[in-house]
């Protein structure tokens, strides 16, 4: 492990074998606690010599499938089933999920945007520090668990950073990829959704050396079972898979052809809405759309005699992720794009 100057102490030991169950206590001075803290739960269960696997959710708060998820598998999983090490962290970014908002209530910041963080910042950014610098130096493996938070939804898609051919690290995070066997799978770009590749998890990953790879399933605020139902299927074929935990029943494995291969090798595959509105799609979660369809309207119930305006879609392709508010600025992401991959 390289030395972090993280102030962030964990109240278990990463290095025992067992299940240890505690906080990572992040120091918060404010008024009503001089010297309190902000307790990140956390969980570890080590046995053995195997690799370590490190599960994420609560990277946004408003993102509740993947918190779902490992809530159940801490429970679930004991060390005498394990060769390696799992750690989860449900509420990575804790303020956010505690609040269910996408950013912490702190200090109003995105934690997939602040990678690789900072020792002396801001708790969002001591967050990120320590994820990368800690966590992400501890571990071989990371499946960082999103979804389409409060504005989105997206199918359960996979995601993971691509590269040249026949780069091991790149091979390895693919083999991951089909182990999983969502329904979708999606290769980023590394410059990210809008930019934000070298701040985001995967990027926080790679830069540890962990192959690193995520995913979305679901969002709209909620929890979906179908949605909950893969993101649970992937996270335990991970690790059967890996050999880290072998559970009582192993779970079904994934075949060739479960999953839909899509690239973000396109422009344009975020639609945004032009102006503000009342969104009304035409287009739904799954449709395989062409350039030039019309991708819905945007009403102006404040002066219903006007002329609704037409979105049209830029770019062909599968639809993953749509808005869920009805109401939408300009700006506002309405649909998100993958290219199929033929
Ligand atoms: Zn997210």
């Amino acid at each position: 492990m390289t030395k972090s100057s993280s102030s962030i102490e964990p109240t278990i030991d990463f290095t025992a074998n067992g299940k240890h169950e505690g906080f990572l206590k992040l120091p918060h001075s404010v008024h009503r606690s001089a010297y309190g803290y902000i307790p990140l739960p956390v969980v570890s269960i080590k046995n053995g010599t195997g690799p370590t696997v490190f599960y994420s959710a609560g990277v946004h708060g408003d993102e509740f499938e993947g918190q779902v998820a490992l809530c159940k598998l801490a429970k679930e999983i004991t060390p005498d089933r394990v060769n390696g090490q799992i750690i989860i962290l449900p509420m990575t970014n804790f303020p956010a999920a505690r609040a269910g908002l996408r950013t912490s209530p702190l200090d109003d910041l995105n934690l997939n945007r602040e990678f690789p963080g900072d020792p002396f910042g801001t708790p969002t950014r001591q967050i990120a520090y320590y994820v990368e610098t800690v966590l992400m130096d501890m571990a071989d493996y990371s499946f960082d668990i999103h979804s389409g938070g409060s504005s989105l939804h997206y199918l359960p898609t996979v995601l993971y950073r691509g590269g040249e051919a026949g780069n091991e690290e790149v091979a390895r995070r693919e083999e991951l990829v089909a182990t999983f066997g969502a329904p979708f799978a999606i290769e980023m770009p590394s410059s990210g959704l809008k930019g934000s590749g070298s701040r985001a998890t995967m990027a926080a990953a790679e830069r540890q050396n962990t192959i690193g790879i995520g995913g979305e399933f679901g969002g709209s605020g909620t929890v979906t079972p179908e949605c909950l139902k893969v993101c649970e299927l992937g996270l335990r074929r991970l690790l059967n898979h890996l050999g880290v935990w072998c559970s009582e029943t192993p779970p079904s494995v994934a075949q060739k052809g479960d999953t839909t291969y899509l690239n973000s090798n396109s422009k344009n595959l975020l639609v945004f809405a032009d102006q503000e509105g009342l969104f009304e799609p035409t287009a739904q979660l799954g449709n395989r759309v062409t350039t030039g369809q019309t991708a819905g309207f945007l009403h102006h119930p404040d002066t219903p005699w006007r002329v609704a305006d037409e979105i049209k879609f830029e770019a062909a392709g599968l639809i993953l992720a749509k808005r869920i508010p009805g109401l939408a600025e300009r700006g506002d992401c309405l649909f998100h794009l993958g290219k199929i991959v033929t």
